[in-house]
């Protein structure tokens, strides 16, 4: 057995079965969370692009915001707003901008990111794959 295989075969035995079984679907549900395969193509109908549209902020570096491509805020030392806050707690200066609804302004109508070619660092970065995201009916959810 090549030094390859076994490693192969060792991370392979290290993945519960029912992770492993994500391959061939879009998600699993475990213990009242979901998991995506993070496949955005194949997840989209189900996770409606939650990663877009759920994070109070998404990052940009000083040269992103520089650079004029993207629609931001700036965290403001004196302003006590809800993002502003967030912003000082996460040690984060520019956030793009965000849809009424919460969603980034990138995020088009069919779920799909206007600017995937050109998406932020922090966006190209972002992989669902390890993260439980919790179910919750429609009529319990709450957008600010
Ligand atoms: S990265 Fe976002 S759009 Fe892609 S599968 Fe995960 S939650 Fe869905
Ligand atoms: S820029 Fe695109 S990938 Fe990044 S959060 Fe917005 S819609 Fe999603």
């Amino acid at each position: 057995m090549s030094d390859k295989k076994a490693l192969t075969e060792k991370k392979s035995e290290d993945i519960p079965q029912q992770l492993q079984d994500l391959k061939p679907n879009p998600y699993i549900l475990l213990n009242g969370t979901v998991h995506f395969n993070g496949n955005c193509n194949e997840c989209r109908p189900y996770c409606g692009a939650i990663c877009c549209a759920s994070y109070h902020t998404i990052k940009l570096t000083e040269t992103e915001a520089k650079s004029g491509k993207f629609l931001y805020k700036k965290a403001s030392p004196n302003c006590n707003c809800d993002l502003c806050n967030i912003m000082r707690e996460q040690g984060i200066k520019h956030t793009l901008l965000r849809q009424p609804d919460g969603s980034c302004i990138y995020l088009d109508g069919t779920r799909k990111c206007s600017i995937y070619e050109d998406r932020p660092e922090a966006c190209r970065n972002y992989t669902c794959k390890q993260i439980p995201f919790m179910v919750v009916m429609p009529q319990y959810r709450k957008r600010k």
